[in-house]
């Protein structure tokens, strides 16, 4: 089972958010197309208190930036529906949380890990705000744990402080054991979310797979979800 982990897509991280970074509001498009594709959708979301440590009001490196119950720690609405699990991180004041899994002293654990274990899931596919910093760490951390983990680097967009800290940090993770995916390879939608879809529809999928497909009703439901998510393309259900 695979997860799409989609990182701190976040309004103030988006242009004209209070720690904006450049691209942010583009990741959205890249994603809709093909984050039905996906076993289990999961957010986090950067949870700050008012008074959090990593504020240069206090001492820290950056602006302040989704403080809790504000208008820009707010997911990106563009990609979120309602019933999607977010992982918050941040929400200690005195330590900064790079990693979804663990904060950046290695103190507190979220509970991201336990909720891939609860799924079923061996398989990550890692994107959001920022390649340089939260992303990467995340990344590097599902690598540790054991996960097999991709970054899908067309969905991803970073800080870039120095010129080459994306460069960087996208072939930091590549050597620690992150594989380098594209949103473009997963315009097949996989066998195991098709047979989810027609399980829904056709009790029948499970023993005879093939025969299912040349149905009707199955082709009916095909159409139908495409033209309900307007994500999925006939071709997507054809070609796998
Ligand atoms: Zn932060």
């Amino acid at each position: 089972m695979n997860a799409l982990i989609v990182v701190d897509l976040q309004y103030d991280f988006m242009p004209n958010g209070s720690l904006a970074v450049n691209g942010g509001n583009e990741i959205a498009d890249v994603l809709n197309p093909i984050r039905d594709i996906f076993d289990l959708v999961i957010f986090t979301q950067e949870w700050h208190p008012t008074n959090h440590c990593s504020f240069q009001d206090i001492g820290g490196p950056w602006p302040v930036h989704c403080v809790q119950d504000s208008e820009g720690a707010k997911i990106d609405l563009r990609l979120i529906r309602e019933n999607d699990i977010i992982v918050q991180k941040g929400v200690n004041q005195d330590v900064d949380s790079y990693s979804a899994f663990w904060d950046n002293e290695r103190k507190h654990k979220t509970n991201l890990d336990e909720i891939l274990k609860q799924h079923n899931i061996d398989t990550v596919y890692i994107c959001g705000i920022a390649t340089d910093y939260c992303v990467k760490f995340t990344a590097l951390d599902a690598c540790k744990l054991g996960y097999k983990t991709h970054l899908l680097v067309d969905a991803c967009r970073g800080v870039n402080i120095d010129i080459n800290d994306v460069k960087k940090a996208i072939v930091d993770m590549s050597t620690k054991g992150v594989n380098l995916s594209h949103s473009s390879s997963f315009s097949k939608i996989s066998l195991s979310k098709l047979k989810q879809l027609c399980c829904l529809y056709d009790e029948t999928w499970g023993e005879h797979p093939e025969s299912t497909l040349e149905g009707e009703s199955v082709y009916n439901f095909i159409i139908e979800e495409t033209e309900k998510t307007g994500n999925l393309t006939l071709n997507s259900f054809l070609f796998i």
